[in-house]
């Protein structure tokens, strides 16, 4: 409870139908500091009670009289239990009936003392402050209670949600909740070009303060965030520091501010003002509460700011590994460059002498036909050369699709097949004939296999057999494809490092292709296995699970 509503008198209201009693009541309350109201029935009572609710004036206390004609008092108290907009009003019965049932029925229906007339004034007044007394620690409760219940609303939001402009209005709804106030803002610091931003007002009919900026240093919330102390002013005209604050376009005149800083780890990133107080002045508590609020609403701040860096953290490694795996397809592809330039030559060669045969004199019309056949055919294979290079080459799009391990083994010998004829590499293939399809986006498997075949290629550099193997797992859980060797091999500390980026032992080599080969096979759900010895060649085995795990 503010100390404003401790200071107000207690609004009183007497509902007696005796004249006498009534002259007798107001003649003792006038004894005190109180605000009398009066009415002479139920009726009277019940309508004037509403229209006070109605416009947010509270009645503390009835004294109200049992016997009356038409209403009487019991079903009095029963109606004003019943009106959740009245039912707080605390109730004293004035009662010329002394039976203890009369008392007892009362209190059972929700009154909270009675008096038995005729009674010594003494005794009226005591009994009044009692009640005054009890009505007055519960508001101070079903206050503290609503401000928890605000606090415990914010702190739920902080921990909840990363989203700031969500957490900025529950605290904006909490303030209006708690502190009855005429206007209120947030401002925040814009990091970037050092001014203080409006992001939230209390009302919407200050709507139009949002988003304009000030100074750190201007105004009161400009003090408050550059000297990181809360400020409370409850005569802003006579305070020396800050003149009367009239905001020029709409006359608004702020009377009462309370401000308090945001502050995460000692830096002030913000504050919350609010301004007049409806029912008096800005208290100590006011400002407890304020800096209880501020404190969540600092931690929500630097939660949504920690979170947006670092979204945009994770959306840049995204794109850096995307480019990443397309320099190594790149790098891939320049491995392969000389020996595409044969490939792409043959039958380059092919159509140059079919056109030449096909273009000499006398020539019978169907000898010509088949030598322009001959050209039309070798033309169709550099079309699929140059397709699956491009196929290959494209940056993947689309997700897993079911796909033949097998028919993946074939397209990259097809595309490492002049690499492996000129480095001199015995392929020999033994694939299961009914592997069931498994869910991978093509060309990253496809990646993944060129990058162990050229790199078999490279470790037999006078040439050798590379072994390929593709087969389902006994479990049937995992289509196994292995790439055996003979070349040089590796050393157990080599086999350490191998899935290290940038780990080469080629003088051109990028030391991307087995990282980025490891995750994409991470990423399908798989794995790839290494056994090698110095000399004895090496087997490198990918493991790719029938049952779909692509994130
Ligand atoms: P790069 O091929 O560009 O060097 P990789 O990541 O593909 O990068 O390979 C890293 C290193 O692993 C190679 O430099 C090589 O030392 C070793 N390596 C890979 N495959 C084999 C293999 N089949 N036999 C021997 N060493 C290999
Ligand atoms: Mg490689």
């Amino acid at each position: 409870m503010s100390e404003v509503q401790q200071s107000s008198p207690p609004r009183i209201l007497i509902v007696e139908d005796d004249v006498e009693m009534l002259e007798l009541l107001q003649n003792i309350l006038a004894l005190v500091r109180c605000q009398v109201h009066i009415a002479r029935s139920g009726e009277e009572a019940l309508t004037f009670l509403q229209r006070e609710a109605a416009a947010g004036r509270e009645v503390d206390l009835i004294l109200l009289d049992i016997m009356m004609p038409e209403m009487d008092g019991y079903e009095m108290i029963a109606r004003v239990k019943a009106d959740p907009a009245l039912r707080n009003t605390s109730i004293i019965m004035t009662t010329a009936l002394n039976s203890v049932s009369d008392k007892t029925l009362g209190l059972g229906l929700g009154a909270d003392d009675y008096i038995t007339k005729p009674f010594d004034p003494r005794e009226l007044l005591a009994r009044i402050d009692a009640v005054m007394r009890i009505r007055r620690s519960e508001q101070a409760l079903r206050r503290r209670n609503r401000e928890l219940a605000a606090l415990i609303e914010i702190n739920r939001m902080v921990t909840s949600s990363l989203d700031l402009d969500e957490v900025l209005e529950a605290t904006m709804r909490g303030i209006r909740e708690i502190l009855q106030v005429e206007a209120g803002s947030l401002v925040l610091l814009d990091e970037e070009t050092g001014r203080l931003v409006f992001r939230k007002t209390l009302s919407p009919e200050q709507g139009w303060v949002t988003g304009r900026t000030i100074r750190p240093g201007e105004g009161i919330v400009g003090y408050v965030v550059q000297s990181g102390e809360p400020k409370l002013v409850n005569n802003v005209e006579r305070d020396p520091h800050f003149l009367a604050e009239v905001d020029e376009e709409t006359g608004f005149t702020s009377r009462a501010i309370l401000c308090v800083p945001l502050t995460i780890r000692n830096r002030v990133i913000g504050a919350i003002e609010v301004i007049n107080k409806l029912d008096g002045a800005f208290t100590e508590q006011d400002l407890e509460l304020l800096q209880a609020m501020a404190a969540s609403v600092a931690v929500a701040v630097d939660n949504a700011n920690l979170y947006s860096e670092l979204a945009d953290f994770a959306k840049e490694l995204e794109r850096s590994q995307a480019q990443l795996v397309q320099a190594e397809k790149m790098a891939a592809i320049g491995r392969l460059a000389a020996s595409i330039a044969h490939e792409i030559n043959n039958p380059l060669q092919a159509i140059h002498n079919s056109l030449h045969l096909s273009l000499r004199e006398g020539l019978e019309d169907d000898k010509r036909l088949q030598y322009l056949s001959m050209a039309q055919a070798e033309v169709q294979r550099l079309i699929e050369i140059v397709q699956r290079m491009l196929d290959f080459y494209r940056p993947s799009r689309g997700g897993a699709v079911p796909t033949d391990v097998n028919s993946i083994v074939e397209n990259v010998l097809t595309l490492a097949h002049k690499r492996l004829q000129y480095g001199g590499v015995r392929v020999l293939t033994h694939l299961a004939p009914d592997l069931p399809p498994v869910p991978v986006v093509p060309d990253q498997i496809t990646q993944v296999f060129l990058n162990i075949v050229i790199n078999a290629i490279e470790a037999m550099p006078s040439g050798g057999d590379l072994r390929l193997e593709t087969l389902l797992s006994g479990d049937g859980e995992w289509v196994l494809t292995s790439f055996q060797d003979t070349g040089q091999g590796m050393s157990p500390e080599q086999i350490t490092n191998l899935f290290e980026p940038f780990y080469t032992t080629k003088p051109t080599g990028t030391g991307l292709g087995l990282a980025i080969s490891y995750g994409i096979i991470e990423r399908h759900g798989g794995a790839i296995e290494v056994s090698s010895r110095p000399g004895q060649g090496a087997t490198f085995v990918v493991k790719l699970p029938v049952r779909p795990a692509l994130t």
